[in-house]
């Protein structure tokens, strides 16, 4: 039997944590997203936003995955606000490619908060 599903990359550790075949601290979930600490935090809250579908970052969306990346910006403003971030504000990052040092190749938006963050550069 062909166990391959359409959007989901075998391969991949964040395909996993969306089938939920690799544990992951899960934060907040939507319909076609989902949301989990970081494993190796970079602030005092450090979330990680994923869609559920396989797509490589920005650089390889297409016209069909308009609606869904709309949707992971709404999630990542829900999300942030279930976690108490809204008031004292947020930063929220997404890497694209070997020049942001992009080591998971799923689409994510890290979201940061929970302190006060340093300056980006
Ligand atoms: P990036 O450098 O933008 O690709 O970030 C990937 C992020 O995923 C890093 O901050 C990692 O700590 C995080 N990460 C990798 N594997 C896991 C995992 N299994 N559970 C939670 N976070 C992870
Ligand atoms: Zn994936």
């Amino acid at each position: 039997m062909n166990e391959e599903v359409e959007g989901v990359d075998s391969d991949c550790i964040f395909c996993s944590i969306a089938s939920k075949r690799t544990e992951a601290d899960i934060a907040h979930e939507s319909k076609n997203a989902i949301f989990f600490h970081d494993i190796s935090p970079k602030a005092a809250v450090h979330i990680v936003g994923i869609p559920k579908k396989h797509i490589v970052s920005l650089a390889g969306i297409g016209e069909e995955d308009r609606e869904l990346v709309s949707e992971m910006i709404f999630e990542v403003a829900r999300a942030a606000r279930k976690l108490g971030l809204n008031e004292e504000g947020y930063r929220v990052i997404t890497n694209v490619g070997n020049n942001a040092g992009q080591e998971v190749k799923h689409l994510h938006w890290h979201i940061l908060g929970g302190e006060r963050l340093g300056a980006l550069n």
